[in-house]
């Protein structure tokens, strides 16, 4: 091993697993390893945690930390991306202006740069996925959440505050259910794996046929269970996930029409449900964008899978370093 690949460490935090690697300029990963990350037991656990893995993932490359460039993490958020804070996170219990990249790099000795999860993720897509070369794209993850990022000129936007790429809360029906952020309609709250489940939940309740009746008896749905259910041809699950599909669509839509993109890559959990979740989105999004926008918006999904968590951390850390 030598120096010279220049190799980051990267960091991907989430609410149930922490995975860490070290990733170079070519998105070539060594010493990756994953733990579950132990939410409960709050931010100074996980920070302990987050550090041995460091060490772990060095130690199993066989490298030390005078040989890497830097330190990127993705995390949830809300978060601060120039100082470093995670402000809050829904599935990181406790975690509430925690100063995660001083506390990392006291201890590491090396840069610290921190990115939300979904903006690390579209940069992953960006510069290591099998459709990068575009330079206007939309990330989506739809997982536990829904959240976006935005590549545009060829640059992760960030807006003014940071918070841009709130894909998920994009209003996609004004009289819809009422989400967790206050607002009506939101993409989250019709697409996400828990909402997903809950949409379901209500229809057998309400008389509709499902084998997702008999797995309710054994414990909480979850959208995991409506996707296996679709797998087998449910036709509820199915329907459950082409109106998933239909909001994210619409989100496409929308977005492409303000921007006008090239690509928009559907990633996350759910985006293991293959065409069951594509394809409406495919279809809502041939069906409305309009002709002004061009022929070329092309709807992917994930082409990195999970390691869009790590890849995107060292893609955002090596982003901050080349001072973009
Ligand atoms: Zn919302």
């Amino acid at each position: 091993m030598t120096g010279d690949a220049g190799r980051v460490i990267a960091v991907d935090l989430g609410g149930t697993n922490i995975r860490v690697a070290l990733v170079d300029t070519n998105g070539g990963t060594t010493g990756f390893v994953a733990t579950p990350t132990g939410a409960a037991e709050g931010p100074g656990a996980v920070v302990s945690r987050i550090l041995l893995m460091i060490r772990d993932s060095l130690a199993a490359a066989q490298m030390d930390a005078s040989e890497v460039l830097a330190v990127g993490i993705g995390s949830p958020g809300p978060l601060d991306r120039i100082s470093g804070v995670i402000h809050e996170a829904p599935n990181l219990p406790g975690w509430t202006n925690v100063r995660l990249a001083d506390r990392i790099a006291e201890q590491v000795k090396l840069p610290v740069f921190l990115e939300n999860d979904a903006n690390a993720a579209a940069l992953a897509e960006f510069s290591y996925g099998e459709n990068r070369g575009t330079d206007n794209m939309l990330y989506i993850t739809v997982s536990t959440g829904v959240g976006g990022g935005l590549i545009l000129g060829g640059k992760l936007w960030h807006g003014v505050y940071g918070s841009a790429g709130e894909f998920g809360h994009m209003t996609v029906d004004f009289e819809g259910p009422l989400c967790d952020c206050g607002n009506r309609g939101c993409i989250e709250k019709i697409s996400s794996g828990p909402d997903v489940a809950d949409w379901s939940i209500e229809q057998v309740r309400s008389g509709a046929k499902s084998v997702l009746s008999a797995r309710m008896e054994s414990g909480p749905l979850s959208g995991r269970d409506v996707v296996e259910a679709a797998a087998k041809d449910d036709s509820l699950a199915v329907a459950a996930l082409g109106r998933a599909g239909r909001a994210v669509g619409f989100g496409i839509v929308n977005v492409a029409h303000l921007l006008n993109l090239d690509l928009a890559v559907v990633g996350g959990g759910m985006a293991n449900a293959g065409a069951m979740l594509l394809d409406p989105i495919k279809t809502t999004v041939t069906t409305h964008l309009l002709a002004s926008t061009g022929p070329s918006l092309r709807v992917v999904p994930w082409s990195l899978g999970e390691d869009v968590g790590v890849l995107g951390a060292a893609a955002s850390a090596r982003a901050r370093m080349a001072g973009l």
